[in-house]
């Protein structure tokens, strides 16, 4: 006999088109199960080959999401950490690229004695695992599994014939799938169609899943009609027909949304779980603070990647949260790097309460964000520089306010004069990609009397890193008699972490990346100064 299951399980599949926000349904519902006293864990599983989605380009993938340990995950573990209190580690984000070289590996290892490898039973296996070892890790009360893709991908088998499998023996009351499809509107027949959500389901049925809850994303109410039809063609209960409509000011709007079609309660119901219902009011303040802010201010974001909505993911959502904390509503201006390296600062970062420096590689743009950097020290307009936005800060102030000509970073100037920012000794030797920076959460010592130890509350914080290069210590004696305060160190002093400047109203740049650890409900510090500082700006310009 198997032993009784403790653990419930949902798993939550996409139909018909991607970009269809599974990975916020999954989160929302991972949000709604916690404020019912449960305790969840969020999964991703990507279908894609490569090991990881550290080496995809933000054009490709959108952002790379870090973890406290290093993970280099998908965007949509931003979600699940932002939308809940799970702690991720690298077990929680699969791609088919990592099952097939753990699978290689063990038959290189000769573990499978000499069987014949196969898709069914060995990657799937593998698959499974990996459910549970996330169950065993957390000890959750529920497993929430987002699959990446749309039902009917090639990629996808292998993962859907896993839960079919997984679902099978943990029993039917112990797991649940929740499928998200898309009802779209067609204006020439002036109705919403349910056609490619039927196929959707009978897709996922062709391979055994029986999908039970249909979280229907649609762009204007699903009237009862149409919640009958999905019902019948698709065979689930009316009250399993969910609607899920674009949202009108936040994605924090969700949680709330399902909670009016009751989803949680039919989850909870259909996996026997007996709690009571979720208290929703601190996400209500969220929603009240985000669409009746009692200030308002303007942040620039000056990146490469502006036209991608994906690219800066948990930089905008923290810059969000910053504007909560501050109940201060934030218009997101994305500026151009190479606009401003064609036509200058002034006319880009006008009307701006503040601006912020993303991380990045490569080249592009790198001479604008300079300008952009320069132009905010100079006329103490605030400046938060995150990654890359610190390197920029500090090759901005070596060559404007030190002299030093040519001075660049090592890695968009290898020949430059004055390397004020280099590569650390550990990665001169590292040939391969993939996991090889330094990555995850890291401690960092604040300067007593600093504005960083006065935001924090604190002299020792940790935060997550992401990045190859360093502030060349050579330079630290001559950047501090110009008046730069280096505010946080590694506490071996080896690294710098934190950089600001006395008499500006807020110019601060980190080496890490404290976008990661923000949420709505518990802003990160740096966030909430900037837009306070933003704020402050255009609040005294308007007088
Ligand atoms: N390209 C820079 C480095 O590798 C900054 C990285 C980042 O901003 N994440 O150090």
């Amino acid at each position: 006999m198997n032993k009784p299951e403790k653990t419930k399980y949902i798993f939550v599949t996409g139909g018909v088109v991607s970009s269809l926000g599974k990975g916020l349904t999954a989160a929302s519902i991972g949000a709604l199960l916690e404020r019912r006293g449960l305790k969840v864990a969020l999964q991703k599983f990507d279908p894609y080959l490569n090991v990881d989605p550290g080496t995809m380009s933000p054009f490709q993938h959108g952002e790379v999401y870090v973890l406290d340990d290093g993970a280099e995950t998908d965007l949509d573990l931003g979600h699940y950490e932002r939308f809940t209190h799970c702690k991720l580690t690298r077990l929680n984000n699969l791609t088919s690229g990592r099952v097939y070289l753990t699978v290689i590996e063990n038959e290189r290892a000769g573990k499978y004695l000499g069987k014949t490898v196969q898709v069914i039973p060995h990657v799937t296996e593998e698959i499974q695992k990996r459910i549970r070892d996330v169950a065993a890790e957390t000890r959750a009360d529920v497993v929430i599994t987002e699959i990446g893709g749309t039902t009917g991908d090639i990629e996808g088998l292998p993962f859907l014939e896993a839960i079919r499998e997984f679902a099978l023996e943990v029993g039917a009351s112990n797991a649940l799938f929740v499928h998200v499809t898309y009802v779209p509107y067609i204006r020439a027949a002036g109705e919403l169609k349910t056609k490619p959500t039927q196929q959707s389901v009978a897709k996922l049925r062709e391979i055994g899943i029986t999908p039970q809850v249909l979280v229907c994303r649609c762009d204007r109410p699903l009237e009862k009609d149409l919640r009958q039809k999905i019902s019948l063609f698709c065979n689930v209960p009316v009250e399993a027909v969910i609607e899920e409509k674009d949202v009108d000011h936040s994605i924090y709007e969700v949680p709330l949304m399902l909670q009016r079609e009751r989803v949680d309660e039919l989850i909870c119901h259909y996996l026997g779980l007996a709690t009571p219902p979720a208290d929703m009011s601190v996400w209500q303040e969220i929603i009240r603070k985000l669409i009746a802010p009692q200030h308002r201010t303007r942040i620039g974001v000056v990146g490469k990647y502006i036209d991608l909505q994906d690219a800066y993911k948990s930089v905008y959502e923290a810059i969000i949260h910053g504007g909560i904390a501050n109940d201060c509503g934030v218009e997101i201006v994305k500026v151009d790097a190479e606009q401003i390296e064609k036509e200058g600062p002034a006319g880009s970062l006008q009307g701006l309460g503040g601006i912020l420096v993303p991380g990045g590689f490569g080249e592009r743009g790198i001479e604008g964000k300079i300008l952009a950097a320069q132009y905010a020290r100079e006329n103490k307009l605030p400046y938060l520089g995150l990654c890359l936005g610190l390197q920029i800060a500090v090759i901005e102030f070596a060559r404007h306010a030190l002299n030093l000509e040519g001075a660049h970073s090592q890695e968009f100037d290898p020949a430059t004069p004055h390397p004020v920012v280099d590569l650390q000794e550990e990665q001169k030797k590292i040939t391969q990609m993939g996991g090889t920076m330094r990555l995850g959460l890291q401690p960092t010592q604040l300067k007593p009397g600093s504005q960083a130890a006065w935001l924090y509350g604190a002299f020792l914080i940790q935060e997550r890193h992401r990045h190859r290069y360093e502030v060349n210590v050579a330079y630290k004696r001559q950047f501090e008699e110009a008046g730069l305060v280096f505010s946080g160190t590694t506490p071996d002093d080896r690294f710098m972490e934190i950089l600001e400047l006395p008499g500006h109203p807020f110019y601060l740049a980190c080496q890490f990346h404290p976008e990661f650890l923000s949420k709505p409900h518990q802003p990160h510090p740096l966030f909430s100064g900037f837009i306070a500082a933003a704020h402050a700006r255009l609040y005294k310009k308007s007088k």
